[in-house]
This record gives C-alpha cells, structure tokens and sequence, in this order.
C-alpha cells in the first residue's frame, strides 16, 4: 500500500544510510552538491556510524543519487554500505548539512592519514594564494585524520585542532559546501592555524617561517641532526650524503647497522640512487606515502652507512607540507635533496609524538627541533612495504592504513588481541571488522608497553567498546601475554591463548577472507612457543574448517640453539650446531672459525656434547642465521634477521648457482645433506653468492615437494605461506612458482605484514572460534 502511494506521489523522499570509511573525506560536500545537480532538497549529516541523507525529489532523481553517492564517491571514501528506505516527504525548500548527532551503539570507521594533495601543493607554490608556504596546508582530500581524533563523530571538536580557532576567511570556506575546504576539520592558515618554530640549546630561534626553514636547511647541510615534528611523531632527519652525519646519527641512536629510511624530494631524485619500476612508483606516490623498499643502484650518493651490507634502500617522498618545504631547494644553495627519517626514538624504545617528550628523549640526539603546536593524539610511525612479483608486500602497516579494518566472515565479542613480542601490534574486533593497530614496535621495555596500554585505551574509546575476550600468545614470557593476563583478571573477561604460527596461518585466511577454507599454512619465522614448549619456526600446519584447530603436519629438523638468546645474536654458534649435526665435527677453512674466540669455540663444543644450555628449534630464521655464518655473510648481528636480509641480499648478486639440495622425509625438511653440500662448496671455493642462490633454491624445493605431498595426502588445494621469513621475496618467489606449477592455490599476505606485524589479527580469528566452541561465546557475552 505504502509502495502505491509512493508510486502515484511524484514527489518522494527517501532516508539513505551511508556506512564506510565516510567521515573526513569530504562525503558530505559531496552528497550537497550531487543533491543540487539532481535539483533534490532534504539534508545530510554524520553520527558515529554513518551518513544519513534524506533526500526528496523525483524518483529517478533519488535512484541517480542511490546509485552515485557509491560510484562516484571523493576518493579517500571507502563505501562499505549503503541502505535506504521510504519517509514521508517535509517540503525542505533546499539542501542542507545539518550538524553531527550522538547516538551509542555503531560506529563509523576513520580514515587513515592522507599526503599534501596535488590542489595544496599548487595554493603552496602560488604566491598570490592567502596559504602560499603555509606548512599546515590541507583540505577535503588531504592531511592528518587518524593521529588527530580523539573521538567520534569526526568534527573538529573530537580533534587535537579543537584548540585553534578558525579565522573568518577560514570559517568561511569550512561552512561553504561549494569550497574544497568545506567541512576540512584540519584547516588552517597562516592567521589561525598551528604554529611551526625551531629550538636550539633550549631556545625558540626568532623568525619568518622562510626564515626558520632556511636555518634547518642550514643546519642540515651542515650535518647536524634534526628532530622534525610529522603527522604520526617525530622522525630524525640529517642528510643522507653526508657520511659523517649519518654515522653521528647512528651512534647518538645506537643502532649500529639496521637500515635508515631516507626521503627524497621527488620522483626524479629517487632515480638518482634507486631502480624504479611502475608499480614501486604507484607505491611511492600512494596517498598514503609508504617507505618503499627499493633496488639500490651504484654508484650512489647515498652515504654507505644508510643502508649497510643491502642492495636495496627504504625510500619515502615527502608526504607533510612541511616535509615539501624543508627539501625544497634554495636558489644558490646546495641544499640536501635527500634526508634520512628515521623514527624519532632512542634504540627500540616507542616513537616520541608529544613535544615535552621527544625534548626529553631526543635531547642527547637531536640537534635542533623543527617543531609545531598541533598535537598528535594518536603515534602513528610511517608504513614500510616491498614491491614484489605480483603486487605490494606489507612490511609494516601503519600510518596511510590504520585503522582501515579488515572485514571479518562472522560476527562474535569484542575481541582484543594483544600480538606478539616484537614488531608488535594489536587488533580489535567488533562486528565482522577487525582493526589493527599502527605498529607499536618491541615489546621488550617498560616505554613500548605504556605506549602500547595508551593506544589499547585510544581504540576502545574510539569505538565505544570494552573487550568482551582478550587473546594473547601461548608464549608465557611475552609481556603482552603478562598485560593480557592483567586485563582478564582486573576486568573479568575470559582469556584465550592461541599458538603462535597458528595465529600467522589465521591471519593470513583472514586477510584474504577465506577463514573456514582447508589450507596447508606454511608458517617460517624466527622464533615462537611451540606447543611441545620448544622454540617452533619452521612449521607446516594444516587448518581446516574449523580455523580454531591446527594441526602440526610438517616441520624443519630440529637443532639445537647453543645458549639460548646468545645463540640468536651470534649466528656463528647456530652453525657450529648445524655442522655438528651434519657430522663435521671440524670447522676448519670456515670463516667462523676465525669470527670465533677460541675458548667460546671449546665452551661451545662442550655444551653440544653435554646438551647443557641447549634448547631444541625448528626455526627457519636460524636456519638462514647459521647458513650465513657458513658462508663467512656474518657472524654476530646488531639487529633482528639482519644475518638472513643479508644473505638475501648476497643471493641476489650470483651469476649462476650452486647445486644443492635439501632432503624431505618423514615430514621433515632435513638439514644434512644440505648443510654438508654449503661446508664443500665453501672449501671448494665456489663463490658465496651462488652457495646463498643455491640454498634459497634448495629450501624452496625442498618446501614445495613437503606441502605439495602434505595437501595432497589431506586433500587440499590451498597452501598459505606467512611468517617473517616471507619478506625474504628470492624465497617467496620461487615457492610460490614450484607450488602453482604443482597445481596449487598459493595465498601470500597482501594487506597485514607477513611477520609478528600481522600476528593480532589472526590471534583474533582464532580466539573467537575458540571462544566459540569451548566458552560457548557467540556473538558477543556468554549464552
Ligand atoms: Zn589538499
Ligand atoms: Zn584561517
Ligand atoms: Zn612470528
């Protein structure tokens, strides 16, 4: 009845629902102006969850404008749902945005940090525009989001630009629905907006804007070291060509070898040092401006302490207004074109975001700070991926994509995952939508744990949610695991712990939405609590329907670690290990053994012979470790894998390679045969690339003969490869080649990183379907 009347009534109104990430991207504006071209009337707004629109008018007019406010959403809009039904019509005379409303329950999703648009850029070089060189440029489509809310909904009142008052021609462009700043929350300009200074030796130095840039020029060309305020925190910046400051900054830093990003003025610098292919340069240009993973080329301007030991250099352009205007270059002057940024932090201790904090953490480093008055709420450190064969690899997600949510299969509690132990993050689940965390780093210190509880607390808020399950690792040292434990107990919310490479596996389903789907997950990485409490890492598990049960099908031969801890930062010690369990009880015309002091030597054949301070592993990160020892690639590391990245790296420079080959039996990827094949070829004198080449090969061979005989036996066609090993892409590559051409499904991570960066998310999977079956929990409460 109502549909007839509807039907004979040529006026019709209808109120639309909009869901998705829909806020701060200027969707509003244009739901305005596609009403006025389609000569609607009505209003629109945004509460926690949505838009809503009610929208009157003809009734092809309504299904034009149902149709476009999804096709032709701004291009930071991601439409997850639109939905809409009939009201009676009201006679509006015009079209209007109405002002934000409060309602509990669901929430809309926020949108992630954006670059200094292209229309920003060109008002920022146009001296007859009123923001000519302003360094907080932004509008509609560009500039901080996530680091800058405190709360839902998203206006300007809910963010840390609360406390700037909009000037009057600001006000203006903000209320007027034709103007690209037309509801902007970040806008600014010189009058009103957030203030830019520089201090040295405790003191605000005087000047113009022109006048404080042209001075941190200076002193970056000079080759001192500058904190600089961004989006997510504070990067230190000094001029990667200049070895001197480079090496300066490594050693205030005291981080002695692992890689700095550096960020180069343009498209056409980075083709100075690095190779560029299209799609590297799709990454690089993406609104959210990753670190890119790029081939380095030689010779380089780069100074050789940027990236030591790698063929390739971690790159970024610029992505602030600020950052445009610190690398842009001076008439006359011989400016740097290309900074190191590295995250503003001391060794592993959390990025620094707040001004009082990076003055007292950064002092002993910093030279000078370049900093503002806009407050960052939420630490966000800068996005890193790899370009591979088929397409982007996460290293870390960060800023440019948290909190984007992964959508889950099902519904079930508000989960909380507390991740791993290094490179941590966190993930919650609320609805069929789970959101991790920015990257959060190691856990391992009291500083990194804070910083952690305060990002737990910002989500939360965001989403109006109290965890109804916390999953953390089985790992019972983990201090994740310990605050997990904390919050179950303090909040009276059940536990789950969920086996680590499991959760690798989970994740990895999750991401590609086939949670339920059969998989063999072959899961590679350094080090994780095996459920027989040995360290795992080299792993094959079968998964099937129920994504809450593993099953352990596969595995590298075990060895021992020599020491535990000391065996990890000295791969050396692995492969005297490996070679005693290969039966080549002599090391000699091995470069271990002058690496390694001779008294450690005996301490270490005596501990192999007594099992005393032995622990078994499965791990494949070790596994690269002790090879790169055989091969004289390194002997004791200053960072995380830095012994498996350069083995890579040394692999990718042969021009033939050595064969070798890796025994499968009983499950087992053996080490054996292979490691006696790398100890002859050494002494043979066969070039140590086309030994790492030749490893890479035979431990992909090796790997594909198991999975491929494991899917069969079980009858599965999909085979997952995850695990911090897979950022390693000579491997992954090759793999995922023998497994196609073997017939199978190969699933790789496209959207969480490969390694522990991902863990959270595939904990969460798998404590819901955990919950689910043994705490009888659902969709949320115990029924
Ligand atoms: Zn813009
Ligand atoms: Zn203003
Ligand atoms: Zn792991």
């Amino acid at each position: 009845m109502t549909d007839l009347v509807l039907a004979l009534n040529p006026v019709q109104r209808r109120r639309i629902v909009v869901r998705g990430v829909v806020q701060g991207v200027g969707f509003r504006p244009f739901v305005a102006r596609l009403a006025a071209e389609l000569g609607l009337t009505g209003h629109c707004g945004n509460d926690e969850a949505s838009v809503f629109i009610e929208a009157e008018g003809s009734s092809e007019a309504l299904a034009e404008l149902i149709m476009r406010v999804r096709a032709d959403a701004p291009p930071l809009a991601l439409v997850e749902d639109v939905r809409d039904e009939p009201v009676a019509p009201m006679g509006d005379p015009t079209f209007a945005i109405v002002a934000s409303r409060t309602r509990h329950g669901a929430r809309t999703l926020v949108s992630p940090d954006v670059a200094t648009c292209p229309d920003c850029l060109a008002e920022m070089a146009d001296t007859a525009d009123r923001r000519y060189r302003h360094p907080f440029i932004t509008c509609t489509n560009c500039g901080p989001r996530f680091t800058i809310i405190q709360d839902l909904p998203y206006d300007r009142p809910a963010t840390t630009m609360a406390t700037f008052e909009m000037c009057r021609w600001c006000s203006r462009e903000y209320d007027d629905p034709d103007d690209r700043r037309h509801h902007a929350q970040p806008i600014a300009c010189h009058d009103c907006g957030p203030r830019l200074w520089l201090e040295e030796d405790g003191r605000a130095v005087r000047g113009s804007y022109d006048e404080i840039l042209g001075y941190a020029q200076r002193l970056l060309r000079d080759g001192a070291i500058l904190a600089v305020k961004g989006v997510g925190g504070f990067h230190l910046a000094c001029d990667a060509t200049n070895a001197m400051a480079v090496e300066t900054l490594r050693s205030r830093k005291q981080r002695p070898g692992k890689p700095f990003a550096v960020m180069a003025r343009d498209l056409a610098t980075v083709r100075t040092f690095s190779s560029l292919s299209p799609d590297e340069e799709a990454a690089l240009t993406q609104p959210a401006r990753p670190i890119v993973l790029l081939r380095s080329l030689q010779p380089t301007p780069l100074a050789a302490g940027v990236a030591p030991g790698l063929g390739e250099t971690g790159v970024m352009l610029p992505y602030t207004p600020l950052h445009h205007l610190l690398l842009e270059p001076v008439a006359g002057a011989d400016t740097p074109q290309i900074l190191v940024m590295t995250s503003g932090n001391l060794a592993d201790e959390p990025l620094c975001y707040r001004n009082e904090d990076a003055r007292t953490r950064l002092g002993e480093i910093a030279d000078a700070y370049l900093i503002h008055d806009r407050e960052i709420a939420v630490p966000c450190d800068d996005s890193v991926v790899a370009v591979g064969t088929e397409g982007e690899l996460p290293v870390r997600r960060s800023r440019g994509f948290a909190p984007l949510p992964v959508r889950l299969a099902g519904a079930g509690p508000v989960t909380l995952a507390v991740g791993g132990e290094v490179k941590n993050t966190f993930c919650l689940a609320r609805e069929d939508m789970a959101f991790c965390s920015g990257h959060l780093g190691d856990m391992g210190n009291l500083e990194t744990l804070q910083a952690f509880e305060v990002a737990v607390g910002q989500l939360l808020a965001l989403h109006a949610s109290a965890p109804e399950l916390v999953v953390a690792d089985d790992h019972p040292g983990y201090a994740t695991r310990g605050w997990a434990e904390r919050y179950s107990t303090e909040h009276g919310v059940p536990l789950v712990t969920v086996q680590h490479h499991h959760a690798h596996v989970a994740s990895l389903l999750a991401e590609h939405g086939l949670v339920g789907t059969p998989v063999i997950g072959v899961a590679f990485d350094g080090t994780g609590y095996g459920c027989d409490q040995s360290v795992w890492g080299g792993e094959l598990l079968s998964v099937g329907a129920d994504v809450g049960v593993a099953d352990r099908v596969g595995h590298l031969e075990p060895f021992v670690l020599v020491g535990g801890d000391r065996a990890v930062r000295n791969p050396f010690r692995v492969a005297l290990a490996m070679l005693d369990a290969a039966g080549i009880p002599d090391p000699s015309g091995l470069e271990l053994t002058a690496a390694c002091p001779e008294d450690e030597l005996t301490a270490v054949r005596s501990q192999l012979a007594s099992g005393v301070g032995c622990v078994s592993t499965t791990s494949m990160g070790r596994l690269f470790d002790g090879v790169a020892s055989l091969l004289g690639v390194r002997q004791r590391i200053s960072y995380e894998a830095q012994a498996a990245i350069e083995l890579e790296a040394l692999a990718r420079t042969a021009d033939y390679t050595a064969d070798l080959t890796m025994d499968v039996d009983d499950g087992l990827l053996r080490t054996g045969r292979l490691v006696r094949g790398l100890v002859a070829g050494v002494r043979a004198d066969t070039s140590p690339a086309a030994l790492a080449l030749g490893f890479h090969l035979a431990l992909a061979s090796a790997t594909a003969r198991l999975a491929e005989r494991t899917a069969r036996e079980r009858g599965v066609d999909v085979v997952g490869l995850t695990g911090g090993v897979f950022q390693n892409r000579l491997l992954l590559d090759e793999l995922t080649a023998l497994l196609r051409a073997a017939g199978l499904t190969v699933l790789t991570h496209r959207r969480v990183p490969a390694n522990d960066g991902g863990l959270s998310l595939g904990q969460a999977v798998v404590g819901r379907a955990r919950a689910a079956r043994e705490l009888g929990m659902t969709t949320g409460g115990v029924t």
